[in-house]
């Protein structure tokens, strides 16, 4: 559910043990793979940052949808047309090699 901002990799969870105690931390996998095409730097975000950046995401959501009910629906269907026109966008994309195969198989056959 975590990617990172800079490289778009998966983060992944790390506990951060070390002599002094643990910390637990989500880093990017791009850095973790150095191999790999997305080499990324050593950055990380300590769980419990995370925890408060996404509760307090939360808290304006919700305060949003009790304060302005109306404002808050109409982000939502925004949100969920633009979302199914993307869908719909990549279906049809999908769509044309797929019709293409089906037309050689006929042929074939
Ligand atoms: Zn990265």
């Amino acid at each position: 559910m975590l990617y990172c901002a800079d490289c778009g990799s998966p983060l992944h969870f790390s506990t951060g043990s070390n002599t002094s105690g643990k910390d637990p931390r989500y880093i990017c996998g791009g850095y973790r793979k150095r191999s790999a095409e997305k080499y990324c730097t050593a950055h990380y975000i300590r769980q419990p940052v995370l925890e408060e950046l996404v509760l307090e995401n939360l808290r304006q959501i919700v305060k949003l949808a009790t304060e302005q009910e109306k404002e808050f629906v109409r982000l939502i269907m925004n949100y969920t047309l633009s979302k199914q026109q993307e869908d719909v966008k990549t279906l049809q994309k999908n769509l044309a090699p797929k019709e293409h195969r089906i037309l050689e198989l006929d042929r074939i056959i």
